[in-house]
Protein backbone atom coordinates (compact mmCIF):
# COMPACT_ATOMS: atom_id res chain seq x y z
CA UNK A 1 0.00 0.00 0.00
CA UNK A 2 1.58 3.15 -0.76
CA UNK A 3 1.88 5.78 2.29
CA UNK A 4 1.45 2.99 4.60
CA UNK A 5 2.25 3.94 8.44
CA UNK A 6 1.46 1.74 10.96
CA UNK A 7 2.34 2.62 15.17
CA UNK A 8 4.55 0.40 17.08
CA UNK A 9 2.43 -2.22 17.89
CA UNK A 10 0.52 -2.24 14.81
CA UNK A 11 -3.18 -1.27 16.62
CA UNK A 12 -3.33 2.14 14.32
CA UNK A 13 -2.81 2.10 11.02
CA UNK A 14 -3.02 4.74 7.97
CA UNK A 15 -2.87 5.44 4.42
CA UNK A 16 -1.91 9.30 3.94
CA UNK A 17 -2.09 10.87 0.42
CA UNK A 18 1.69 12.03 2.07
CA UNK A 19 4.15 11.37 4.07
CA UNK A 20 6.32 13.94 4.28
CA UNK A 21 9.98 15.36 5.91
CA UNK A 22 10.90 18.40 6.17
CA UNK A 23 14.59 18.75 6.36
CA UNK A 24 13.70 22.30 8.44
CA UNK A 25 11.14 24.99 10.14
CA UNK A 26 10.91 26.29 6.80
CA UNK A 27 10.24 23.70 4.81
CA UNK A 28 7.64 22.29 7.72
CA UNK A 29 6.23 25.64 7.14
CA UNK A 30 5.37 25.69 3.37
CA UNK A 31 3.82 22.11 3.98
CA UNK A 32 1.29 23.34 7.05
CA UNK A 33 0.40 25.74 4.10
CA UNK A 34 -0.31 23.38 1.25
CA UNK A 35 -0.04 19.84 1.93
CA UNK A 36 -3.00 17.94 2.20
CA UNK A 37 -4.83 18.30 5.37
CA UNK A 38 -5.75 17.06 7.93
CA UNK A 39 -1.47 17.07 8.87
CA UNK A 40 -0.89 15.00 11.86
CA UNK A 41 2.65 15.06 13.07
CA UNK A 42 4.37 11.76 14.48
CA UNK A 43 7.39 11.08 16.34
CA UNK A 44 8.80 7.64 16.54
CA UNK A 45 4.88 6.64 16.81
CA UNK A 46 5.35 4.45 20.16
CA UNK A 47 1.37 5.76 20.95
CA UNK A 48 -1.60 3.55 21.11
CA UNK A 49 -4.11 6.11 20.49
CA UNK A 50 -4.84 7.08 16.75
CA UNK A 51 -2.88 10.11 17.60
CA UNK A 52 -0.69 10.41 14.51
CA UNK A 53 -3.43 8.77 12.07
CA UNK A 54 -4.72 11.22 8.92
CA UNK A 55 -5.61 10.43 5.54
CA UNK A 56 -4.19 14.14 4.17
CA UNK A 57 -0.59 14.18 5.35
CA UNK A 58 1.49 12.80 7.87
CA UNK A 59 5.01 14.46 9.10
CA UNK A 60 7.80 13.13 9.85
CA UNK A 61 10.23 15.03 12.16
CA UNK A 62 13.30 12.64 11.95
CA UNK A 63 15.22 15.23 9.51
CA UNK A 64 14.37 17.88 12.38
CA UNK A 65 16.49 17.09 14.87
CA UNK A 66 19.68 17.28 17.43
CA UNK A 67 21.34 19.98 19.60
CA UNK A 68 20.31 23.26 18.62
CA UNK A 69 22.85 25.07 21.85
CA UNK A 70 23.13 24.38 25.52
CA UNK A 71 24.29 26.30 28.81
CA UNK A 72 26.16 24.80 31.38
CA UNK A 73 25.29 27.27 34.51
CA UNK A 74 21.42 26.99 33.79
CA UNK A 75 21.81 23.27 32.29
CA UNK A 76 19.78 23.90 29.86
CA UNK A 77 19.77 22.44 26.53
CA UNK A 78 17.65 23.86 22.93
CA UNK A 79 17.13 20.75 21.11
CA UNK A 80 15.32 19.81 17.69
CA UNK A 81 11.76 18.09 18.46
CA UNK A 82 12.52 15.17 15.96
CA UNK A 83 15.34 14.11 18.54
CA UNK A 84 14.61 10.60 19.63
CA UNK A 85 15.88 10.05 23.27
CA UNK A 86 18.22 7.59 22.90
CA UNK A 87 20.61 9.80 20.89
CA UNK A 88 19.64 12.70 22.89
CA UNK A 89 20.53 11.19 26.27
CA UNK A 90 23.69 10.58 24.49
CA UNK A 91 24.07 13.80 23.46
CA UNK A 92 23.17 15.13 26.93
CA UNK A 93 25.66 13.43 28.91
CA UNK A 94 28.35 14.66 26.34
CA UNK A 95 27.60 17.89 27.69
CA UNK A 96 27.74 17.15 31.20
CA UNK A 97 23.60 16.87 31.60
CA UNK A 98 20.80 14.63 32.46
CA UNK A 99 17.09 14.33 32.15
CA UNK A 100 16.22 14.22 35.58
CA UNK A 101 14.16 11.32 34.84
CA UNK A 102 12.63 8.91 32.25
CA UNK A 103 10.53 6.22 31.47
CA UNK A 104 10.32 2.75 30.21
CA UNK A 105 12.03 3.21 26.88
CA UNK A 106 14.26 5.97 24.44
CA UNK A 107 12.91 5.05 21.42
CA UNK A 108 10.28 8.01 21.26
CA UNK A 109 11.01 11.86 20.25
CA UNK A 110 11.22 14.29 22.48
CA UNK A 111 8.54 15.99 20.66
CA UNK A 112 6.54 12.73 21.16
CA UNK A 113 7.21 12.17 24.76
CA UNK A 114 5.84 15.90 25.91
CA UNK A 115 2.93 15.94 23.07
CA UNK A 116 1.18 13.13 25.44
CA UNK A 117 2.62 13.76 28.99
CA UNK A 118 5.35 10.99 28.93
CA UNK A 119 6.52 10.13 32.47
CA UNK A 120 8.56 7.77 34.63
CA UNK A 121 8.21 7.38 38.15
CA UNK A 122 8.72 9.99 41.39
CA UNK A 123 6.49 11.00 43.79
CA UNK A 124 8.87 14.64 43.14
CA UNK A 125 9.67 14.15 39.51
CA UNK A 126 7.81 15.37 36.91
CA UNK A 127 6.84 14.34 33.45
CA UNK A 128 9.12 15.46 30.86
CA UNK A 129 6.89 18.47 29.71
CA UNK A 130 7.79 20.29 33.60
CA UNK A 131 11.21 20.31 31.94
CA UNK A 132 9.90 23.01 29.51
CA UNK A 133 11.62 26.24 29.37
CA UNK A 134 11.18 27.65 25.82
CA UNK A 135 8.58 26.12 23.08
CA UNK A 136 8.99 27.17 19.12
CA UNK A 137 6.14 26.08 16.78
CA UNK A 138 4.98 26.45 13.27
CA UNK A 139 1.18 26.95 14.08
CA UNK A 140 -1.67 26.31 11.98
CA UNK A 141 -1.15 29.26 9.62
CA UNK A 142 2.43 28.16 8.86
CA UNK A 143 4.20 31.18 11.07
CA UNK A 144 6.62 30.37 13.38
CA UNK A 145 6.08 30.81 16.93
CA UNK A 146 8.19 31.10 19.92
CA UNK A 147 7.12 31.03 23.99
CA UNK A 148 9.13 31.45 27.03
CA UNK A 149 8.33 30.24 30.63
CA UNK A 150 10.29 33.79 31.73
CA UNK A 151 8.13 35.56 28.81
CA UNK A 152 4.78 34.02 28.90
CA UNK A 153 3.79 31.21 31.51
CA UNK A 154 0.59 30.62 30.69
CA UNK A 155 0.79 29.88 26.98
CA UNK A 156 3.78 27.20 28.13
CA UNK A 157 1.56 25.51 30.00
CA UNK A 158 -1.42 26.35 27.60
CA UNK A 159 0.76 24.21 24.85
CA UNK A 160 3.32 21.92 26.60
CA UNK A 161 1.08 19.05 26.27
CA UNK A 162 -0.52 19.31 23.00
CA UNK A 163 -1.01 16.39 20.93
CA UNK A 164 0.42 17.53 18.08
CA UNK A 165 -2.78 20.18 18.08
CA UNK A 166 -1.39 23.34 18.86
CA UNK A 167 0.91 23.74 15.98
CA UNK A 168 4.14 21.11 15.52
CA UNK A 169 7.21 22.05 17.62
CA UNK A 170 10.11 22.38 16.14
CA UNK A 171 12.63 23.34 18.69
CA UNK A 172 12.42 22.93 22.81
CA UNK A 173 14.75 23.92 25.72
CA UNK A 174 14.75 21.60 28.25
CA UNK A 175 15.71 22.36 31.98
CA UNK A 176 18.55 19.23 32.80
CA UNK A 177 20.82 19.05 35.82
CA UNK A 178 24.51 18.21 35.96
CA UNK A 179 25.06 14.42 35.16
CA UNK A 180 24.58 12.23 37.97
CA UNK A 181 24.56 8.17 39.03
CA UNK A 182 21.59 6.17 40.13
CA UNK A 183 21.62 2.99 42.63
CA UNK A 184 19.04 0.83 40.99
CA UNK A 185 17.49 -2.38 43.49
CA UNK A 186 14.95 -4.76 42.42
CA UNK A 187 13.35 -7.13 44.74
CA UNK A 188 10.08 -9.28 44.85
CA UNK A 189 7.57 -8.80 47.64
CA UNK A 190 4.01 -10.06 48.27
CA UNK A 191 1.63 -7.64 46.80
CA UNK A 192 -0.78 -7.18 49.52
CA UNK A 193 2.48 -5.99 51.97
CA UNK A 194 2.91 -4.09 49.43
CA UNK A 195 -0.26 -2.70 48.86
CA UNK A 196 -0.64 -2.33 52.94
CA UNK A 197 2.98 -0.08 52.55
CA UNK A 198 2.14 1.92 49.22
CA UNK A 199 2.82 5.26 50.55
CA UNK A 200 5.73 4.73 52.28
CA UNK A 201 7.58 2.52 49.77
CA UNK A 202 6.53 4.56 47.01
CA UNK A 203 7.97 7.85 48.81
CA UNK A 204 11.18 6.41 50.51
CA UNK A 205 12.78 6.88 47.13
CA UNK A 206 14.01 9.53 44.31
CA UNK A 207 12.24 6.89 41.75
CA UNK A 208 10.21 3.85 42.35
CA UNK A 209 7.46 1.74 40.91
CA UNK A 210 6.63 -1.79 40.66
CA UNK A 211 5.36 -4.69 38.56
CA UNK A 212 2.41 -6.50 39.99
CA UNK A 213 2.75 -10.58 37.96
CA UNK A 214 -0.38 -11.61 37.24
CA UNK A 215 -1.47 -14.51 38.65
CA UNK A 216 1.35 -14.57 41.23
CA UNK A 217 0.33 -12.73 44.11
CA UNK A 218 3.96 -11.15 44.05
CA UNK A 219 5.19 -7.79 43.38
CA UNK A 220 8.95 -7.12 41.76
CA UNK A 221 9.53 -3.33 43.55
CA UNK A 222 12.42 -0.99 41.47
CA UNK A 223 13.94 1.92 43.33
CA UNK A 224 16.16 3.74 42.45
CA UNK A 225 18.72 6.56 44.21
CA UNK A 226 21.52 9.56 43.52
CA UNK A 227 24.73 8.16 44.08
CA UNK A 228 28.29 9.12 44.45
CA UNK A 229 29.79 5.54 44.82
CA UNK A 230 31.58 3.81 41.99
CA UNK A 231 29.44 2.15 39.01
CA UNK A 232 29.24 -1.55 38.60
CA UNK A 233 27.58 -3.95 35.87
CA UNK A 234 24.39 -3.52 35.13
CA UNK A 235 22.89 -7.17 35.18
CA UNK A 236 21.53 -8.91 32.01
CA UNK A 237 18.07 -7.62 31.57
CA UNK A 238 15.59 -10.80 32.27
CA UNK A 239 12.51 -8.99 31.12
CA UNK A 240 12.06 -10.07 27.93
CA UNK A 241 13.09 -14.07 29.47
CA UNK A 242 10.44 -13.84 32.01
CA UNK A 243 7.54 -12.47 30.00
CA UNK A 244 8.31 -15.67 27.74
CA UNK A 245 8.10 -17.83 30.86
CA UNK A 246 4.88 -15.96 31.81
CA UNK A 247 3.34 -16.26 28.43
CA UNK A 248 4.01 -20.37 28.07
CA UNK A 249 2.43 -21.11 31.31
CA UNK A 250 -0.53 -18.51 30.43
CA UNK A 251 -0.75 -20.60 27.41
CA UNK A 252 -0.39 -24.02 28.72
CA UNK A 253 -2.20 -23.47 32.34
CA UNK A 254 -4.65 -20.95 31.88
CA UNK A 255 -7.35 -22.42 33.05
CA UNK A 256 -5.10 -24.09 35.49
CA UNK A 257 -4.95 -21.26 38.12
CA UNK A 258 -3.59 -23.17 41.15
CA UNK A 259 -0.24 -24.92 39.06
CA UNK A 260 -0.05 -21.69 36.93
CA UNK A 261 0.61 -19.77 40.41
CA UNK A 262 2.81 -22.64 41.62
CA UNK A 263 4.98 -22.49 38.51
CA UNK A 264 5.01 -18.29 37.96
CA UNK A 265 6.34 -18.15 41.45
CA UNK A 266 9.34 -20.85 41.43
CA UNK A 267 10.23 -18.60 38.61
CA UNK A 268 9.93 -15.65 40.83
CA UNK A 269 12.19 -17.18 43.41
CA UNK A 270 15.30 -17.95 40.60
CA UNK A 271 14.74 -14.02 39.57
CA UNK A 272 18.27 -12.61 40.75
CA UNK A 273 17.91 -10.18 43.25
CA UNK A 274 19.65 -6.44 41.18
CA UNK A 275 21.17 -3.74 42.96
CA UNK A 276 23.47 -2.22 40.63
CA UNK A 277 25.14 1.72 40.26
CA UNK A 278 25.46 3.34 36.57
CA UNK A 279 25.84 7.09 35.09
CA UNK A 280 21.65 8.13 34.66
CA UNK A 281 21.55 6.82 30.52
CA UNK A 282 21.85 3.70 31.59
CA UNK A 283 19.42 3.44 34.43
CA UNK A 284 16.20 3.60 33.29
CA UNK A 285 15.30 2.32 29.64
CA UNK A 286 14.50 -1.15 28.82
CA UNK A 287 14.17 -2.88 25.13
CA UNK A 288 10.88 -4.24 24.81
CA UNK A 289 10.15 -6.85 22.18
CA UNK A 290 7.38 -8.45 22.69
CA UNK A 291 4.92 -6.15 21.05
CA UNK A 292 1.93 -5.45 23.25
CA UNK A 293 -1.16 -3.07 23.88
CA UNK A 294 -1.89 -0.65 27.23
CA UNK A 295 -3.88 1.35 28.71
CA UNK A 296 -2.73 3.44 31.86
CA UNK A 297 -4.69 5.72 34.04
CA UNK A 298 -3.38 8.48 36.08
CA UNK A 299 -5.26 8.54 39.60
CA UNK A 300 -4.99 10.84 42.57
CA UNK A 301 -2.07 8.96 44.62
CA UNK A 302 -4.19 7.66 47.35
CA UNK A 303 -6.26 5.84 45.39
CA UNK A 304 -4.05 3.63 43.81
CA UNK A 305 -3.60 0.39 46.34
CA UNK A 306 -7.75 0.23 46.12
CA UNK A 307 -7.98 0.54 41.98
CA UNK A 308 -4.95 -1.41 41.76
CA UNK A 309 -6.59 -4.27 43.91
CA UNK A 310 -9.69 -3.94 42.26
CA UNK A 311 -7.70 -4.42 38.52
CA UNK A 312 -5.71 -7.94 40.04
CA UNK A 313 -9.14 -9.57 41.10
CA UNK A 314 -10.94 -8.40 37.90
CA UNK A 315 -8.06 -10.27 35.63
CA UNK A 316 -7.49 -12.50 38.01
CA UNK A 317 -10.91 -14.09 38.01
CA UNK A 318 -12.11 -12.98 33.97
CA UNK A 319 -9.31 -12.50 31.96
CA UNK A 320 -6.88 -15.70 32.16
CA UNK A 321 -4.92 -14.42 28.96
CA UNK A 322 -3.46 -11.76 30.27
CA UNK A 323 0.16 -12.51 31.45
CA UNK A 324 2.11 -9.01 31.03
CA UNK A 325 2.57 -7.62 34.53
CA UNK A 326 1.16 -4.82 35.43
CA UNK A 327 2.80 -1.07 36.43
CA UNK A 328 2.91 1.35 39.08
CA UNK A 329 4.56 4.76 39.52
CA UNK A 330 3.77 7.67 40.82
CA UNK A 331 4.42 11.35 39.21
CA UNK A 332 4.67 14.94 40.61
CA UNK A 333 1.75 17.43 39.98
CA UNK A 334 2.28 20.39 37.29
CA UNK A 335 0.30 22.86 36.43
CA UNK A 336 0.27 22.23 32.50
CA UNK A 337 -3.54 22.30 31.71
CA UNK A 338 -3.63 19.21 29.21
CA UNK A 339 -1.05 17.16 31.56
CA UNK A 340 -2.68 14.28 32.89
CA UNK A 341 -1.04 15.51 36.35
CA UNK A 342 -2.61 18.75 36.57
CA UNK A 343 -2.67 19.86 40.47
CA UNK A 344 -2.31 16.38 41.48
CA UNK A 345 0.32 13.45 43.09
CA UNK A 346 -0.37 10.98 40.69
CA UNK A 347 -0.24 7.04 40.76
CA UNK A 348 -0.41 5.45 37.76
CA UNK A 349 -1.39 2.24 36.82
CA UNK A 350 -0.50 0.65 33.17
CA UNK A 351 -2.18 -2.75 32.36
CA UNK A 352 -0.86 -4.41 28.88
CA UNK A 353 -2.38 -7.36 26.23
CA UNK A 354 -0.25 -8.99 23.88
CA UNK A 355 -0.64 -7.43 20.38
CA UNK A 356 -1.43 -10.69 18.88
CA UNK A 357 -4.57 -10.47 20.49
CA UNK A 358 -7.41 -8.58 20.71
CA UNK A 359 -7.08 -5.95 23.81
CA UNK A 360 -10.58 -4.58 23.53
CA UNK A 361 -12.70 -7.15 26.12
CA UNK A 362 -9.43 -6.55 28.79
CA UNK A 363 -9.30 -2.65 28.07
CA UNK A 364 -13.37 -2.02 28.13
CA UNK A 365 -13.74 -4.00 31.43
CA UNK A 366 -10.67 -2.44 33.12
CA UNK A 367 -11.68 1.27 32.19
CA UNK A 368 -14.73 1.64 34.26
CA UNK A 369 -12.37 0.76 37.58
CA UNK A 370 -10.31 3.37 36.29
CA UNK A 371 -12.52 6.04 36.14
CA UNK A 372 -14.40 5.33 39.18
CA UNK A 373 -11.19 6.72 40.97
CA UNK A 374 -11.15 9.64 39.09
CA UNK A 375 -8.50 8.63 36.62
CA UNK A 376 -7.74 10.54 33.38
CA UNK A 377 -6.30 8.61 30.73
CA UNK A 378 -2.77 8.38 29.28
CA UNK A 379 -2.95 10.54 25.75
CA UNK A 380 -0.92 8.12 24.23
CA UNK A 381 -2.61 4.82 25.66
CA UNK A 382 -6.11 3.25 25.29
CA UNK A 383 -9.00 4.79 26.46
CA UNK A 384 -12.13 5.32 25.05
CA UNK A 385 -12.89 9.20 26.55
CA UNK A 386 -14.14 11.94 24.65
CA UNK A 387 -14.25 15.89 24.80
CA UNK A 388 -17.12 15.80 27.52
CA UNK A 389 -15.89 13.65 29.90
CA UNK A 390 -12.14 15.31 29.54
CA UNK A 391 -14.50 18.84 30.22
CA UNK A 392 -14.94 17.61 33.73
CA UNK A 393 -11.39 16.15 34.27
CA UNK A 394 -9.05 18.87 33.53
CA UNK A 395 -10.35 22.29 35.10
CA UNK A 396 -8.54 24.59 32.33
CA UNK A 397 -9.82 22.65 29.02
CA UNK A 398 -11.64 25.27 28.00
CA UNK A 399 -8.58 27.63 27.98
CA UNK A 400 -7.17 25.54 26.40
CA UNK A 401 -9.78 24.99 23.78
CA UNK A 402 -9.91 28.76 22.97
CA UNK A 403 -5.57 28.65 22.76
CA UNK A 404 -5.96 26.02 20.54
CA UNK A 405 -8.49 28.01 18.36
CA UNK A 406 -6.12 30.80 17.96
CA UNK A 407 -3.16 28.19 17.02
CA UNK A 408 -5.05 26.45 14.87
CA UNK A 409 -8.31 28.52 13.23
CA UNK A 410 -8.68 26.60 9.81
CA UNK A 411 -8.50 23.04 12.13
CA UNK A 412 -5.44 21.62 9.65
CA UNK A 413 -4.09 19.68 12.67
CA UNK A 414 -8.07 18.33 13.33
CA UNK A 415 -8.15 14.79 11.99
CA UNK A 416 -11.41 12.88 12.93
CA UNK A 417 -9.98 11.14 16.34
CA UNK A 418 -8.74 14.82 17.51
CA UNK A 419 -12.56 15.62 16.35
CA UNK A 420 -14.10 13.52 18.97
CA UNK A 421 -11.35 14.09 21.61
CA UNK A 422 -11.70 18.05 21.40
CA UNK A 423 -15.34 18.62 20.44
CA UNK A 424 -14.97 20.12 17.12
CA UNK A 425 -17.38 19.44 14.29
CA UNK A 426 -15.40 19.25 11.43
C1 LIG B 1 7.14 0.06 24.48
C2 LIG B 1 6.56 1.35 24.96
C3 LIG B 1 6.93 1.85 26.20
C4 LIG B 1 6.39 3.06 26.68
N1 LIG B 1 6.77 3.52 27.91
C5 LIG B 1 6.22 4.67 28.39
C6 LIG B 1 6.58 5.18 29.67
O1 LIG B 1 7.43 4.63 30.36
N2 LIG B 1 5.96 6.30 30.10
C7 LIG B 1 4.99 6.94 29.37
O2 LIG B 1 4.44 7.92 29.83
N3 LIG B 1 4.66 6.49 28.15
C8 LIG B 1 5.25 5.39 27.64
N4 LIG B 1 4.91 4.94 26.39
C9 LIG B 1 4.02 5.78 25.58
C10 LIG B 1 4.84 6.78 24.75
O3 LIG B 1 5.88 7.37 25.50
C11 LIG B 1 3.95 7.93 24.26
O4 LIG B 1 2.85 7.44 23.56
C12 LIG B 1 4.74 8.93 23.41
O5 LIG B 1 3.89 10.00 23.08
C13 LIG B 1 5.30 8.30 22.15
O6 LIG B 1 6.26 9.16 21.60
P1 LIG B 1 6.51 9.15 20.05
O7 LIG B 1 7.73 9.96 19.77
O8 LIG B 1 6.46 7.79 19.51
O9 LIG B 1 5.27 10.03 19.55
P2 LIG B 1 4.02 9.63 18.63
O10 LIG B 1 3.33 8.49 19.23
O11 LIG B 1 4.48 9.53 17.24
O12 LIG B 1 3.16 10.97 18.83
C14 LIG B 1 2.59 11.25 20.08
C15 LIG B 1 1.90 12.61 20.04
O13 LIG B 1 2.88 13.64 19.97
C16 LIG B 1 2.61 14.47 18.83
N5 LIG B 1 3.88 14.94 18.31
C17 LIG B 1 4.93 14.21 17.89
N6 LIG B 1 5.93 15.03 17.48
C18 LIG B 1 5.49 16.30 17.64
C19 LIG B 1 6.02 17.58 17.36
N7 LIG B 1 7.23 17.74 16.82
N8 LIG B 1 5.28 18.66 17.65
C20 LIG B 1 4.05 18.54 18.19
N9 LIG B 1 3.49 17.35 18.48
C21 LIG B 1 4.20 16.25 18.20
C22 LIG B 1 1.84 13.58 17.87
O14 LIG B 1 1.08 14.30 16.93
C23 LIG B 1 0.98 12.80 18.83
O15 LIG B 1 -0.15 13.53 19.18
C24 LIG B 1 5.45 3.77 25.89
C25 LIG B 1 5.09 3.27 24.62
C26 LIG B 1 5.64 2.08 24.16
C27 LIG B 1 5.24 1.55 22.81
Amino acid sequence: MPNAWSNWSGLVQAAPKLIATPADAGELADLVRIAPGPLRVAGAGHSFTPLVKSDGTIVSMEKIEGLVSHDAATSRARLRAGTRLGPLMHLMQGIGQGLPNMGDIDKQAIGGALGTATHGSGPKLGAYHTQLETLQFVDGTGKLREYSRAGDQDMIHATGVALGAFGILTEVTMNNMPTYRLRRRKWVLPIAEMLKDFETMMAAHRSAEFYYIPFSGYAQFIASDLSDAATTARPTEEDEAGLATLRKLRTALAWLPSLRRRLILGAIAKLPAEDYVQDWLNVYASDRQTKFNEMEYHLPFEEGPKALAEIIELTEKRFPEVYFPMEVRSVAPDEFWLSPFHKRLTCSIAIHHDAANDAEPFMRAAEPIFRKYGGRPHWGKMHSLKAADFKKLYPRWDDAMAVRRDIDPENRFVSPYMASLFGIDT
